[in-house]
């Protein structure tokens, strides 16, 4: 339903939970937030309000400086808890418990608007490869497509999972490995690139209407269907879909409307 993501030297959780709060008029039956934090994955999730999420963040200390965010709408698994995102990725190999709020084994952590079509035969071929599936959706399907396909450059997994995806979506995705980077794509579900004012923290955002960044930055890049966005500290990068008569990759989108 509503995504939230940035890459900041601060800590980002306050400014990704006033944005969940921005997009709550859109309706969601539960909503999370993960960070990058003591070197591994962290998350709150709620089926209550925003108001109770920031409590539990609160109560539980979750902070940092690269975080992603959500508010979901179910379509495919029951409104619950484990169902919430972010979802961790997480194999067989790692023990029990990997599936937790903090997942020091887990590598991946996504946010997901939209319907993966081809859920089941994802689903099938990534529990044969030994992942370990701990919810009904179809976003986690993503979590684990983008770890396998991991090699040490989170742009370049997210472009090859993405590519595998049939459906409608806007992700959201950061890896436990490279701490200052948050890689987004979109199709057929609006995602918005935002441009931080203040080139000393380096900050950029991802929200999935320039609504949620309101008050944050007035530098909105409308992204197309097809591109993927890297995030990082000062800096951002564009992939738009290969087409034979564009060039393959593009810097900045100035031309952007
Ligand atoms: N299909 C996903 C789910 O049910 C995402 C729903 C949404 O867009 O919030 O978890």
């Amino acid at each position: 339903c509503g995504i939230v993501a940035a890459v900041s030297t601060g800590d980002i959780v306050p400014l990704l939970v006033e944005g969940l709060k921005r997009l709550e008029y859109r309706g969601y039956d539960s909503c999370g937030v993960a960070v990058h934090q003591h070197g591994g994955l962290r998350r709150a999730r709620s089926t209550a309000r925003v108001a109770e999420l920031e409590a539990g963040i609160a109560a539980d200390g979750v902070a940092g400086g690269t975080g992603i965010a959500h508010t979901r709408w179910a379509t495919h698994g029951a409104p619950a808890v484990h169902n919430a995102h972010p979802h961790f990725s997480h194999g067989a190999f790692q023990p029990e418990g990997a599936d937790a709020d903090t997942a020091a084994t887990g590598r991946v952590a996504l946010v997901h608007n939209g319907i993966i079509e081809n859920h089941d035969e994802l689903r099938a071929e990534l529990q044969a490869r030994g992942y370990r599936f701990v919810s009904q959706t179809d976003t986690e399907v993503i979590a684990h497509l983008v770890d396998h396909l991991y090699d040490g450059d989170l742009l370049e997994a997210v472009q090859a999972a993405v590519r595998r995806l049939h459906g409608a979506f806007a992700i959201a995705v950061f890896c436990r490995d490279e701490p200052h980077r948050v890689v987004g794509a979109r199709e057929g579900s609006p995602l918005v690139l935002g441009l931080g004012r203040d080139a000393r923290a380096g900050e950029h955002f991802l929200a999935s209407d320039a609504m949620a960044l309101a008050g944050v930055t007035d530098q909105i890049v409308y992204l197309e269907d097809g591109d993927v966005v890297d995030l990082q500290l000062g800096k951002h990068w564009i992939t738009a879909r290969p087409d034979p008569a564009q060039p393959a990759s593009r810097f900045e989108p100035a031309s952007r409307p």
